[in-house]
């Protein structure tokens, strides 16, 4: 039985320096979809992508949520009982995440993507 094991890990070994020397076909352990792999990736180009809506706090899906129903920052700083510099934290914190630059182009992606 010794002997068997230690030939798999040999086959195993000389698999992944072929797979690093070439791009293969290989399916994605998340989605299953085939993609071209030139290394060891494991997953789709798509599935390494960050799921945006989940990097938002819940505190952050809250101001996204008023701004989408554009409200002022004093509007939101008073619906959260935060202050009106707090929200303004906030709201560069999800400029940054989302890649949006304003709040109407974060408005706009709070109505197309579903969260
Ligand atoms: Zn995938």
């Amino acid at each position: 039985m010794a002997s068997t094991l230690r030939d798999d890990l040999v086959t195993n070994d000389h698999a992944s320096i072929e797979t690093a020397a070439s791009a293969i076909l290989r399916s994605c352990c998340r989605c299953g979809q085939e993609f071209q792999s030139s290394s060891r990736e494991l997953v789709c180009s798509d599935c390494r992508k960050p799921k945006l809506t989940r990097q938002l706090s819940f505190r952050e899906k809250q101001i996204v949520d008023l701004v989408r129903q554009a409200k002022a920052n004093k509007e939101i700083a008073f619906d959260l009982h935060l202050s009106e510099g707090t929200v303004k934290e906030y709201m560069n914190r999800i400029f940054r995440k989302l890649e949006v630059k304003s709040r109407t182009e974060l408005a706009i992606w709070a109505l197309t993507e579903s969260h």
